[in-house]
């Protein structure tokens, strides 16, 4: 499958360190920062709970301590709202915010597809089908910095993940000298 890549243990122990729980979901990696490290995280869309197939929107993870940081900055700044009041006036933020957002929900209705290999039900469909990449059902709405991020970070579509990242600079971690 294009979108799901093997890791290895030590990689999968690394990401799931920088995340700080144990996942739910089955996930690969998506992106790295500049050390190697991963960055974005790729969850499965579905997943198995108590033998029952289960919808899982919020498939991408910013694991980057340093990108997570400088993100939470600036929602503390206020610049949810900021980025909301935007997507409402800007005509063409919004074009490319919805255009995005469709690629997304055909990315995961994709994945859900061939990770199931049946047809997904209609339950678990209209979750991965119309909701954002934050886990709303407000298309419109703009909810979470990180997922945003995430999302310009994994795929390059997302216009305020775009915008949040030429304010904050891409990451630049140390290089470990020995
Ligand atoms: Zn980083």
């Amino acid at each position: 499958m294009a979108e799901r890549i093997q890791i290895t243990e030590q990689e999968r122990a690394r990401a799931i360190e920088l995340l700080g729980r144990e996942p739910r979901t089955p996930f690969s990696i998506k992106t790295r920062c500049c050390d190697g490290s991963p960055q974005v995280l790729l969850a499965d869309p579905v997943f198995v709970e108590d033998g029952r197939w289960k919808p899982f929107p919020t498939f991408l993870w910013l694991v980057c301590p340093e990108l997570k940081l400088k993100v939470a900055h600036l929602e503390e700044k206020g610049l949810i709202r900021q980025f909301s009041e935007k997507l409402a006036s800007d005509e063409n933020l919004r074009e490319s915010f919805t255009k995005g957002c469709s690629e997304i929900i055909q990315i995961r209705v994709r994945m859900a597809e061939e990770i199931m290999a049946e047809e997904v039900p209609e339950s678990i469909l209209t979750i991965l089908s119309e909701t954002t990449i934050a886990g709303s059902f407000d298309i419109k709405g703009v909810k979470c910095l990180h997922a945003h991020l995430a999302q310009e970070l994994a795929f390059g579509n997302n216009p305020i993940g775009h915008e949040i990242l030429a304010m904050i600079g891409i990451c630049r971690h140390e290089r470990k000298t020995q």
